[in-house]
């Protein structure tokens, strides 16, 4: 059996990330386990800029920011392993894993960091009637298909779903020379980012229609066309509203689920919102010694956002291996998101055990314009926060001190909620 004082599962911008500010934090026996043939994650197939923008204040493209904690990696002399998929964890910290070189083995240790990333909501878990002809792909196989792999998926293009990965692919497959024909979104609402949106529809003249949905696939072999449908309020299509289109290819990016095949398997408490681990302010999970950061722990919009997190995950990996884990005298306040706020990460902070400054974030159910980000603890606002606007797509975040927690006496509950101007 192999031992490392902290095993990193998952060598995407999380796992990177977390690694280099672990060893940054003291900690020397470090491994990554990577099941893909490099590191860098989902960022390898996005070829497109926008990347970095937080933390380097630089345009990359998604490969580019990879680099630049790989090469930090490298520099700090971490370990990894690639090709090699983690198959099991349990709670005492013993992975299992399997790769050509070594078979299935066995490492232990003191603390793991999940960060497994994120996967696509496939077309069985969409419902979508009709047969299933060849050309429906998930946005992100077509991403990887056309950006790494060489290969075209269509030349006529219907896109279901308006995420990010689909806006981004409606670009890039214009570029490429397809036509899109049009982006249909079931909610009244994208699910994407604004720059995104103008910048891969608009500026292409690619249509969004908002409230609306796939209700027939036609074709045996072969994508041939689809059929369009408006949807009311309970999302059911409306009669009448049908619309044709020609097609061969339909790309569906209607949501990511994070990756935690792993963590339920070994007894963690998942969030139903996220559907990533509950988290204190440490990102430690339920499970003792066990952290979870970046798209495994709650979808992010920005990368950024992932390495931040990551970073906070690797320095308190770093803190349990170094100085266990710190006793508390205080209690672990409960978060709660309320009144258009849909979570929180974390869903408890300790003070005690908090850093001068703990992140809050969250994201909300609807779009709210001129509003503000409140928090309020025993019923007292304690932060209004002004908004422009507030939509599903972004993550949105409040500031907690410890100044401010502690001046608070016997805190009940932190409630995070959007208030109306
Ligand atoms: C198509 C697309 C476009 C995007 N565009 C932008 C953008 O323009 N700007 C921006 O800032 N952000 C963008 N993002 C978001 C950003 O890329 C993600 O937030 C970020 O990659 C998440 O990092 P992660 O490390 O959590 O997950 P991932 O990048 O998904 O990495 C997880 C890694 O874990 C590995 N893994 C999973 N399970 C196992 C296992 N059992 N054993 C071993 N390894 C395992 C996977 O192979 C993978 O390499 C985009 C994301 C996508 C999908």
């Amino acid at each position: 059996m192999l031992h490392y004082d902290i095993v990193i599962i998952g060598g995407g911008p999380a796992g990177l990330a977390a690694a280099v500010s672990a060893k940054q934090s003291g900690v020397e026996s470090i491994l990554v386990l990577e099941r893909d043939k490099e590191l860098g994650g989902i960022l390898n197939q996005c070829i497109h800029n926008g990347f970095g923008l937080h933390t380097f204040k630089e345009e990359l493209t998604g490969p580019e920011y990879a680099q630049r904690f790989i090469d930090q990696l490298l520099e700090e002399k971490i370990e990894y392993k690639l090709h090699t998929m983690v198959m099991d964890i349990t709670s005492d910290k013993v992975i299992t894993a399997m790769n050509r070189e070594e078979g299935l083995f066995e490492i232990e240790a003191k603390t793991v960091i999940l960060a497994m990333g994120c996967r696509e909501r496939s077309r069985g878990a969409l419902n979508i009637p009709g047969y299933r002809p060849a050309g429906v792909f998930s946005a992100g196989t077509a991403q990887r298909l056309v950006n790494m792999e060489g290969y075209m998926p269509g030349r006529e293009v219907v896109i279901l779903g308006s995420g990010d990965i689909g806006l981004i692919m409606a670009r890039r497959m214009t570029l490429e020379g397809a036509k899109v024909k049009v982006v249909a979104e079931l909610l009244p609402y994208s699910g994407g980012l604004k720059r995104n949106i103008v910048q891969c529809l608009d500026d292409f003249d690619i249509p969004l229609k908002l409230s609306h949905t796939v209700i027939a696939v036609e074709g045996k072999e072969r994508v041939e066309g689809i059929t369009l449908a408006q949807v009311d309020a309970n999302r059911r299509p409306i009669p009448g509203t049908e619309e044709h289109y020609k097609c061969d290819t339909l790309l569906l990016s209607c949501g990511l689920i994070p990756e935690n095949e792993l963590s339920r398997g070994l007894g963690i408490d998942m969030d139903m919102v996220t559907s990533g681990p509950i988290v204190n302010e440490s990102l430690e999970t339920n499970v003792e010694g066990i952290f979870a950061c970046g798209n495994v722990l709650h979808v992010h919009d920005l990368v950024d956002f992932v390495s931040e997190e990551a970073v906070a995950a690797g320095r308190n990996a770093a803190k349990f291996v170094l100085e266990g884990k710190k006793e508390a005298t205080s209690k672990d306040i409960p978060l709660v998101a309320t009144e258009g706020a849909r979570y929180t990460v974390p869903k408890t902070i300790n003070v005690d055990r908090m850093e001068e400054k703990q992140i809050v974030r969250f994201r909300v159910g609807d779009v709210y314009k001129n509003c503000y980000s409140s928090v309020y603890i025993n019923g007292e606002r304690v932060l209004h926060k002004k908004r422009i606007i507030m939509a599903p797509g972004e993550m949105e975040e409040v500031i907690l001190t410890k100044e401010l927690l502690s001046s608070k006496g016997d805190i009940q509950e932190i409630v995070v909620k959007v208030e109306e101007a």
